[in-house]
């Protein structure tokens, strides 16, 4: 299979031809034809099989095709770490540089000056660790009402890290029209349970 198979827009296209990439890995060929049809997905893939690309390149496919039709935050992106973060805001840097995107990252650890100002203008993906993104709301500086895509990356490494409670407040903050993919290395019973109660 190749990535023009996957009917990702032109301007992904000529993004990833940049990054050298010929073909799509395992988890990319299987994820993101699902995620374009608009499915909910359970991912099941490690760190180093492609999983950033399986979710940030439909993610930015969205951006580019469907019209947004407000200026708040339109894809929310939760994972464990900083590195994680990182990691993902790199990507949606290589593989959206064709397109206009804002990308704000909410991250625990980090200080809040730079984070506030990133809110400060419209912002299209918001890149966060879970308790972070809390603190963000509590004070009423985030407006998740028109989230279209909830991205859960190495969910049960959130798990681990004691995230789930928070998760599942955030999602409460959430449409229901919005769709959700969650990547897991492991399928423990709690991740088994989120899936059931927040996919479709
Ligand atoms: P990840 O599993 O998301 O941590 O990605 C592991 C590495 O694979 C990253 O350095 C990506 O840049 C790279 N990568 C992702 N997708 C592809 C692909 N289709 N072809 C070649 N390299 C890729």
């Amino acid at each position: 299979m190749t990535f023009e198979q996957l009917n990702l827009d032109p301007k992904i296209l000529k993004a990833l031809e940049l990054c050298g990439y010929t073909k799509p890995t395992d988890i990319q060929a299987k994820a993101i034809p699902a995620i374009l049809e608009g499915h909910d997905i359970v991912g099941s893939a490690q760190t180093g099989t492609g999983k950033t690309a399986a979710f940030v390149l439909p993610a930015l496919h969205r951006l580019a095709t469907v019209k947004k039709t407000g200026n708040t935050p339109r894809i929310l992106i939760l994972t464990p770490t900083r590195e994680l973060a990182t990691q993902i805001t790199e990507g949606v840097g290589k593989y959206g540089k064709f397109m206009r995107c804002n990308i704000a990252s909410l991250v625990g650890g980090m200080p809040y000056r730079q984070q506030l100002r990133s809110l400060s203008r419209p912002v299209d993906i918001i890149v966060a660790t879970p308790g972070r993104l809390m603190d963000h709301m509590s004070n009423g500086r985030l407006d998740l009402a028109d989230i279209e895509m909830l991205i859960l990356d190495e969910a049960d490494r959130m798990l681990d890290m004691g995230f789930i409670p928070d998760i599942e407040k955030i999602i409460g903050y959430l449409p229901m029209s919005r769709q959700t993919l969650l990547f897991s290395a492991t399928m423990p019973d709690e991740i088994k349970r989120l899936s059931e109660k927040f996919l479709s």
